[in-house]
């Protein structure tokens, strides 16, 4: 079975997978350690897609992350990314050739990628490779908006910081961080 990543999850730094966690830098290429690799991209135009941020974290981190959560944004996001129709879905999707098109809908809602759409990537890993039927997905616009507005001004103000601190020096990243978080799973 192929379990390669595929090549959209290669860091925008240098075009290679990541090798270590924003957070803790643990190696990730051969710990053991399962990961989780979101990119948040900007559709400009046909084709053409800018990239917003990207992060490699591993899960220990991203559970001490999601502790800082409030009760009521984690029970909503629980039951917006963990439910079991979604679970179904991306292992349904592992079963077909899922390579072929895993990129062109949002996996929550099937909407198509639009050009001036925000969209994020997102997959599980462990050892540089895709955990078995742990299908990498899209969440696209209105999945994220959705997420967006029912989440606690806490959460967001514990998810900026970490934007803040771990999602890249550039400046404008940062502005543009201000209205992109990012949804981990
Ligand atoms: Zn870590």
């Amino acid at each position: 079975m192929n379990l390669d990543i595929p090549n959209d999850f290669n860091s925008d730094s240098d075009d290679k997978p990541f090798v270590a966690c924003k957070v803790c830098e643990r190696d990730l290429t051969d710990s053991h350690t399962p990961y989780t690799i979101e990119k948040a991209y900007k559709r400009v135009d046909e084709g053409e897609d800018v990239t917003l941020f990207e992060v490699a974290i591993c899960i220990p981190c991203a559970e001490k992350q999601s502790k800082k959560m409030s009760k009521e944004s984690k029970a909503y996001i629980m039951k917006m990314m963990g439910g079991s129709a979604f679970m179904e879905k991306r292992q349904n999707r592992w079963d077909k050739n899922w390579r072929d098109d895993w990129k062109s809908a949002c996996l929550f809602t099937d909407e198509n990628i639009k050009i001036n759409d925000e969209y994020h990537i997102v997959g599980q890993f462990q050892d540089g490779q895709i955990i078995p039927t742990m299908t990498p997905f899209v969440i696209g616009q209105s999945y994220i908006e959705e997420i967006q507005e029912n989440l606690s001004i806490e959460t967001k103000e514990e998810m900026d910081k970490f934007g803040e601190q771990f999602l890249g020096p550039d400046p404008a990243l940062r502005a543009l961080l201000k209205d992109h978080q990012f949804v981990m799973v």
